[in-house]
């Protein structure tokens, strides 16, 4: 059996439907287990809703109506108005408003998944609604009576056994099955969410309970790139990649597939492909068991609006286990990322990510114990594989304030031009 993974990209109007039904009638015609995702931007207008209802705001109905019209407006090219679909998508948008209508909960993110989870209801129908009409029989099922999770909503983590067992027991794998990515339910039926973007882990926990052949992630893009283009004028395909090198790189913050989406594909060493669904014909990307790196080529990845901290002793004293445990326990305290550390006898350096906005109050409080140097604004560039023609590009970028370099992997901080 194989896994196809559709995301928002690809179903985001009535004609990528249409190009999403064509690709899985010529590409996966039996046998193939198809996950999609909330249409377009719609997770985005599902959490405007969830903010509306939670804080009790007048505009509620407008955002509402804004999601039921941008599903009926791509109905409509679609279908005919006595199809069945349209029943199918009526009930959901009932259900949503009994649950807006009945619910008395005030745990937010308990509120969101029970929202949120439309999204994705919506979209499969509809894509599943399409192929009936094109003559392609699917199978459409809620994947909350196949994937379990415990009650931690919004991040839920997966009862493996169980789901397991379920989707062996359940799925019919000589058919086309159409479901839901992110969501799932815990054992009490309420729905619960693997995380934001959560529908790549949807097929890798699909492929891994039914032993699939492969995963096939279809993009926007035509595969994973050496570099992202829109920092980057020249890149190149990347044709194979290892399990390993593609941890490492998402480590570093390449948004190429998460770890968590291939560690149990990894384990059954279950090939993932990337691919286009703009040309379907291109191969695309390969993440599997042997050659690292194809083409064996230097990868960037680049994080920018970094702060650079430079942190030293008043006392000129050396920077040893005490005070760098002392300063770890605040970074982590504030919620600060960090993603470079270098250290000397009396300096300790770490570039961060200050995601939450509490870099200050950390300043603030380290403020009175240490000497502190800090440069907001830099990017953090690391180059997997790198030579001495890709350090020498990035340093051309502006002025380089740290340069880190281990076998494979160089990291350079730099104050842009
Ligand atoms: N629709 C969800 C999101 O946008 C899950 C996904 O697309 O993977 O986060
Ligand atoms: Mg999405």
């Amino acid at each position: 059996m194989k896994i196809f993974k559709f995301g928002g990209a690809s179903v985001k109007d009535a004609e990528s439907v249409k190009n999403v039904a064509s690709i899985i009638k010529n590409e996966g015609a039996i046998d193939t287990l198809v996950v999609v995702s909330a249409m377009g931007k719609m997770t985005n207008a599902f959490e405007d809703v969830i903010d509306s209802y939670y804080h009790k705001k007048e505009d509620l109905p407008n955002k509402l109506n804004y999601i039921e019209e941008f599903h009926k407006d791509i109905m409509s090219s679609l279908f005919d108005k006595t199809d069945e679909v349209y029943k199918e998508v009526d009930v959901l948008f009932g259900e949503l408003g009994w649950f807006l209508a009945r619910n008395t909960s005030q745990r937010f993110n308990y509120v969101y998944d029970q929202i949120i989870c439309f999204g994705e209801l919506l979209s499969t129908r509809i894509v599943s609604g399409y192929l009936a009409k094109i003559g392609q029989e699917n199978v459409w099922f809620d994947v909350r009576n196949y994937i379990k999770t415990d009650s931690n909503y919004r991040d839920a983590k997966v009862d493996w056994d169980l789901t397991e067992e379920l989707i062996n027991k359940k799925v019919d794998t000589s058919k086309i099955n159409i479901t839901q990515g992110f969501i799932a339910a815990n054992d009490t039926e309420n729905t619960t969410t693997l995380g934001r973007e959560g529908s790549d882990y949807t097929a890798g926990i699909f492929a891994y309970c039914l032993s699939a052949e492969s995963v096939t992630i279809w993009k926007d893009v035509p595969g994973v790139l050496n570099a992202d283009p829109r920092v980057f004028s020249d890149t190149t395909l990347l044709e194979q990649i290892s399990y390993e090198e593609a941890i490492e790189m998402a480590f570093y913050g390449a948004s190429v597939i998460h770890p968590k989406t291939l560690q149990p594909i990894e384990r059954k060493e279950i090939p993932l492909l990337v691919r286009s669904f703009v040309n379907p014909k291109e191969k695309g990307t390969t993440v599997s068991k042997g050659t690292m790196l194809e083409p064996y080529i230097p990868c960037y990845i680049v994080k920018k609006n970094q702060i650079l901290v430079s942190i030293s002793a008043l006392d000129f004293s050396f920077m040893v286990e005490n005070n760098i445990s002392f300063i770890f326990q605040k970074l982590h305290d504030y919620q600060l990322k960090v993603n470079l550390i270098q250290n000397s006898a009396i300096s300790f350096s770490v570039c961060i990510d200050n995601k939450f906005n509490k870099f200050d109050e950390f300043h603030n409080e380290l403020n009175n114990q240490f000497k502190i140097d800090v440069q907001k604004n830099v990017d953090l560039y690391t180059i997997r594989h790198f030579d001495d023609s890709a350090i020498e590009l990035i340093e051309n970028k502006g002025e380089s304030l740290l340069t880190q370099v281990n076998k494979e992997t160089s990291q350079i901080v730099i104050k842009p031009n």
